[in-house]
C-alpha cells in the first residue's frame, strides 16, 4: 500500500521503526527533556521566537483549530473567516457552535482569494481573522502576506490553521504576523494522526489567552502552559506520537528545513509536469506544494480511486461533495519519491 494521500501520510522509515518501540512512563525528567527539546526545535521551524509557547494537545486537527477559537477569542468580538472548502466551513461551524459573532467570506468553486474579496471587510470592527492558509479540500494556498497586511491595518488577531501547509510551503510565523498558528501530526510531520499543536506569540497570550476563561477542562491553554514550564502535559499525551514527532524534528534539523520543503515542491512540480498530457486540469489559483487536484474530463474520480486502490495499492485522496466524481486529490508530502509520480501517472493515463 502506498500513500498519496494528505493525513495520514507515507510515513518515514525511521517513525516506524519507532513506532515499533515500548511506550515509557512519561513523568520523568526524561521526557520533559524531550518535550523541551521538541518545542525548541518547533519554534524554530515554524519561524516563531522563543518567548512564544507551544500547546500539545492529543486530538486531530479539528480539537486544536476549535480549542484556538475558544482561548484566543473574547465572547464579544467580531470574527472573519475564509471559508473557501471544507476546512473553512469548519471554522466556520466552530464559531456558530460557540455563538461567536462573525461573517464568512465564502468563496466559489474554482475562486481564488484576491484583495478584492477582500474590500468591503476594512475598518469593520473585526478583530480576528480565522484561515486555514492552505484549504486542503482544494488545494488553494492563500496569500500570507495578503491576509497579513489586512489583519495588520484592522488591528486583528491573525489566526492561521496551517496544518495542510506547514514543512510542505514556506511558512514564517513571526514574518507574516501570525498570532497562532495550528498544525497536527498526521500532515507535514509524516507522523500518526493524534497530536495537534497549538502555536501561540507572545501578544496573544498576553491580550486573549491570559485572561479568557474556556468553559472546558480539557481545552483550558492556561494549565497547558504552566505545565510545558516544566516539560509536561496536564493530561496522559499521545507519548509514542511525541517521541516520534522528538525523532523527526531531529531528523528535519539534520536534513534542513529547506531542504524538506523542497523535497515536497520537486515531487509536486514533477507530478504536475507529468500529467500536463493527460486529459486532465488542474485548478487556475495558487496551489499548495501539498497536494495537486486533479480534475477529469467525465466523472470517473471515484472509480479510478478504487481501481488505483484495488489494483495498485496506490491509495490517492478522494474530494468531498458536489465534486467527488469529477476531482482527486494527490498529495506530495511523505516517504515519496519521483519513481512513485511516474508510476501513479502511468496508471493514471490508463484510465482517463
Ligand atoms: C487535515 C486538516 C485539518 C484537521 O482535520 P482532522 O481530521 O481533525 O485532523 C484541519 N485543517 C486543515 C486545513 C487540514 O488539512
Amino acid at each position: 500500500m502506498k500513500l498519496f494521500t494528505i493525513g495520514p501520510v507515507e510515513m518515514y522509515p525511521h517513525t516506524l521503526k519507532r513506532g515499533g518501540e515500548p511506550i515509557p512512563y512519561f513523568r520523568t525528567q526524561e521526557f520533559s527533556d524531550l518535550m523541551i527539546e521538541t518545542e525548541c526545535l518547533l519554534k524554530r521551524f515554524v519561524g516563531t521566537k522563543e518567548t512564544s509557547r507551544t500547546i500539545f494537545l492529543t486530538a486531530s486537527g479539528t480539537a486544536a483549530m476549535e480549542a484556538a477559537v475558544m482561548n484566543c477569542i473574547d465572547k464579544d468580538e467580531k470574527v472573519l473567516v475564509i471559508s473557501g472548502g471544507s476546512f473553512g466551513k469548519r471554522f466556520d461551524e466552530i464559531c456558530r457552535t460557540h455563538a461567536l459573532q462573525y461573517d464568512a467570506i465564502e468563496l466559489g468553486f474554482g475562486e481564488s482569494l484576491t484583495p478584492e474579496r477582500l474590500d468591503g471587510y476594512d475598518a469593520k470592527g473585526y478583530s480576528s481573522l480565522l484561515v486555514n492558509l492552505h484549504e486542503t479540500s482544494t488545494g488553494q494556498l492563500y496569500d500570507a502576506a495578503m491576509l497579513s497586511s489586512f489583519c495588520k491595518r484592522n488591528r486583528m488577531s491573525f489566526i492561521v490553521d496551517a496544518i495542510g501547509s506547514f514543512l510542505c510551503d514556506p511558512y514564517h510565523m513571526d514574518q507574516f504576523g501570525i498570532d497562532v498558528t495550528i498544525f497536527s501530526s498526521q500532515k507535514g510531520l509524516c507522523l500518526p494522526p493524534g497530536i495537534s499543536m497549538v502555536v501561540l506569540n507572545e501578544k496573544i497570550l498576553q491580550d486573549k489567552v491570559a485572561h479568557i476563561d474556556p468553559k472546558s477542562i480539557y481545552f483550558n491553554f492556561k494549565t497547558y502552559i504552566t505545565d510545558m514550564k516544566r516539560g509536561q502535559t496536564p493530561f496522559t499525551p499521545a507519548v509514542g506520537i511525541l517521541i516520534q514527532l522528538h525523532d523527526m524534528l531531529l531528523e528535519i534539523e539534520k536534513e534542513g528545513l529547506e531542504n524538506r520543503i523542497k523535497h515536497v515542491r520537486t515531487l509536486c512540480e514533477d507530478f504536475r509536469e507529468r500529467i500536463r498530457s493527460l486529459p486532465v486540469s488542474i485548478p487556475e489559483y495558487k496551489l499548495s506544494n501539498a497536494v495537486t487536484p486533479v480534475i477529469f474530463q467525465r466523472d470517473i474520480a471515484m472509480d479510478i480511486f478504487q481501481a488505483l486502490k484495488n489494483e495498485y495499492g496506490m491509495v490517492v485522496n478522494p474530494t468531498g461533495g458536489a465534486w467527488k466524481d469529477r476531482i482527486l486529490r494527490i498529495a506530495h508530502v511523505g516517504a515519496l519519491t519521483v519513481e512513485d509520480n511516474r508510476l501513479l501517472a502511468e496508471r493514471l493515463r490508463k484510465f482517463v
